[in-house]
Formats: structure tokens, sequence, C-alpha cells
């Protein structure tokens, strides 16, 4: 990236802010669905408001109502828990459990290529922290390629397998690095639309990255027309109380934009993919994939590749 292309950036994202400070609409009332308390606060990351009322969409596991920020554009569900609500989410058995042998399978065929893809932006083999790296699916496909691999995983059950199946360290938690941990890659695999107070995270993280690091991040695609007026609540990335944050495509630039992290890459998952790499099933595939080339119909999940350039906005 050239300095004047990063300079234009770095005064879009202050004139946002700035921008934000001015506004004065009445601000959406948030209401902690586990409690029915009030959250004072509708105040988003870059200063702005989440003063539009956006759709709602019924899910299989209730109604997610949007709210997006004036300034950045960024869209979060109107009802947001608290901290200890998700504290006691996650350390549970109801939402994430050990996997099958099978599971574990698949799900790290979903992580095969991306130590190569990588490769391409400077890092062949390195250390890579996964923050919440489950049972430790993409690690195990780092290990495959050569990399040093830590987890973190705060639900001890799928920790503790993770523990058995990975020859890095698994912690609970970031505090058990220390301060003088550094790693070329910070991996994000379905974890920031989770988080309360995102750049607080991100900038933690920070201090985990080498210079000019990246952070791999992937989040389900809010940007998605098909999935926002075709699928609607049939989409498995709404889920009320777990999914916080609804990004696009240029939300997800600008927070990162935010902590001084430059867009290396971003795209997303194909609309219309087939797990089997059969002979048959890629024949079949090649007019899909042509089509998708045409139209462009964006999937269900969004990666982006981003690398640390800069301190960040204050
Ligand atoms: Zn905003």
């Amino acid at each position: 990236m050239t300095a004047r292309t990063d300079e234009r950036r770095t005064t879009r994202v202050r004139r946002c802010q700035r921008v934000a400070s001015g506004i004065r609409h009445p601000p959406a009332t948030i209401i902690c669905p586990m409690t029915s308390a009030s959250q004072p606060d509708t105040s988003c990351y870059c200063g702005g408001r989440f003063s539009r009322i956006g759709p709602s969409f019924r899910s299989q596991w209730g109604i997610v109502r949007i709210v997006s920020c004036t300034c950045c554009g960024v869209s979060r569900a109107s009802d947001v828990p608290t901290v200890e609500v998700l504290h006691q989410l996650y350390a549970g058995a109801s939402v994430y459990r050990p996997p099958t042998s099978g599971a574990f399978a698949e799900q790290k065929k979903r992580f095969s290529s991306m130590p190569d893809e990588l490769a391409r932006f400077g890092f062949r083999t390195g250390r890579v922290l996964d923050v919440g790296c489950n049972a430790g699916y993409a690690l195990s496909a780092f290990e495959d390629a050569g990399w040093q691999t830590t987890g973190i995983e705060a639900n001890l059950a799928v920790a503790s397998t993770a523990a058995t199946l990975i020859e890095g360290e698994i912690h609970h938690d970031l505090s058990a690095l220390g301060t003088d941990r550094r790693f070329e890659v910070v991996l994000l695999s379905h974890v920031l639309e989770h988080i309360l107070e995102p750049r607080d995270f991100l900038r933690k993280l920070v201090s985990y990255l080498v210079p000019r690091g990246l952070i791999v991040v992937l989040v389900p695609n809010y940007g998605s027309l098909v999935i926002r007026y075709g699928l609607g609540g049939r989409w498995s990335g709404f889920i009320p109380v777990q999914h916080i944050w609804y990004f696009t495509n240029n939300t997800l630039k600008k927070l990162l934009g935010f902590e001084g992290f430059s867009t290396s890459w971003i795209g997303t998952t194909e609309f219309l993919s087939f797990q089997s790499s059969s002979v048959i099933k890629s024949v079949l595939k090649s007019p899909v994939v042509i089509a998708q080339h045409l139209l462009p119909l964006q999937g269900g999940e969004l990666r982006g590749i981003f690398r640390l350039e800069r301190k960040p906005l204050p």
C-alpha cells in the first residue's frame, strides 16, 4: 500500500469519527434479553450511534433485530447480552461440544488451503495464534504445513480435546501467554462477531503480533444480498445473543482500519459450493463456478487477511 492511499484511508476514518461526534439522533433502546435491563450505551466503536433501525429476522433460535451505525455503517443486534451471560454461555456445554473424529476432519478441511494462501503474503511458516480455536481444526491444518501453533479456547471441554489433538499449547485465556510472546499470524475464525468490544479486543491482539504481522478474520457475511433478502431468517448466521455484530466487506475493513490494519485481501466463500472433490462433482461444479464469476453472488462467509501497518487511532 502506498503512503498516499494510507493517508486517504486515515483521513476517511478520522472524518467518520468527527462526523459521528456531531450526530444527535434519538438513541435506539438496547435491552438485554436475559435480564430485560436497558443498556444505556448505544454508541458505536467508531464514535457514532446506533440510530438506524434495520430489518428483523425470525431465525430458528429467535428474532434478531438489526440496528446500524449512522456513521461507519456497521450493523449490530439491537439486543446485547452482558459479559457475564456470554461467559456462562461459552463455558457451558450448550454451545460448544467436542467433535467426533469425522466432524473434526470435515472442519479441518475448511482450513487446509489457508497456510498456502498466507505464503502469498510473506509467511510460509511461523507462529500462529488461533483465538477461539475450538477443537483445533485450523491449528491441525497449520501444523501439517509446518507452523508452530498456540490456541486459546474458553470452553474447557473443547480445549481439552484440542490439547490432545494439537502439538502446540492450548490455553483458556489470552492472559496465560504473558506479555513477551509474538506471532506472525493471529487467526479469528468466527470469533469477532461474538465480541462485545471488538476494538478493545483487536488492540489486545495487536500486542501479540510481530511488526507487519497478519490477522486472518472469518465472520458470517451480512453483506450477501442473497442471504439478507433470499434466505432471510433461514440463514444460519442469524443467532440471537451469540452474534452481536453483522459485518459486511466494508464494515469489517473499517473496523480493522481503526486498529491500524490495511486490507491485504478480502473475499467470500462461493455462494454455491460442493464439499466433495470427486471428478463428477468437479464437472458438475464448473458451470456453477462460471456463473458465480458472472453474477456477484456472495456466499455466507467473509474471509479477510489484514496486515498491521501502524499504531491504532486514538
Ligand atoms: Zn460506527
